[in-house]
């Protein structure tokens, strides 16, 4: 993996497991979060919400188990609907065929954490990795996972 991407991919982890601003400030970025581990979801749900109030955004919120996910409600104008569908639709394609190039090679790739423009991904057996970022008509994409044989 190039150094630079080697970095982002790096940051991207690091910003997920440290979450600098919050699980609001998550919320605004991503458009979804889901509360951490030992948090009392209710209490959690509660303050997401007090907060989307302040901020006078809609958020819905959903229990799930011992967790709580919030969501940001949009509301996409009607002329940008079809565009930002193709683009979802184009993007998990995309995902999909980098999932299948690392399958060619042994690996599992069965999750990817979106950070903007970026995606990345762990092979579930082994330290492998895919970096994608979405800037162009053509993704720019990088990972042992993608050309290295898996051992596990
Ligand atoms: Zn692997």
């Amino acid at each position: 993996m190039k150094p630079e991407h080697d970095e982002r991919f790096g940051r991207i982890v690091k910003d997920y497991l440290e979450r600098p601003g919050g699980d609001y400030a998550e919320l605004l970025r991503r458009g979804q979060v889901s509360s951490p581990e030992g948090v009392d979801p209710e209490e959690w749900r509660a303050e997401i919400r007090a907060k989307a109030r302040a901020d006078k955004i809609r958020v819905i919120t959903i229990r799930d188990g011992d967790r709580a996910i919030a969501a940001r409600q949009r509301t996409v104008p009607k002329d940008q609907e079809l565009a930002e569908l193709t683009d979802a639709v184009e993007r998990t394609e995309v995902l999909r065929g980098l999932a299948e190039r690392a399958r060619a090679v042994g690996h599992e790739i069965d999750r990817w954490l979106r950070h903007d423009e970026e995606s990345i991904a762990f092979c579930a057996r082994c330290p492998a990795r895919v970096y994608v970022r979405f800037e162009n008509a053509t993704p720019v994409v990088d990972g042992e996972g993608l050309d290295e044989a898996c051992p596990g």
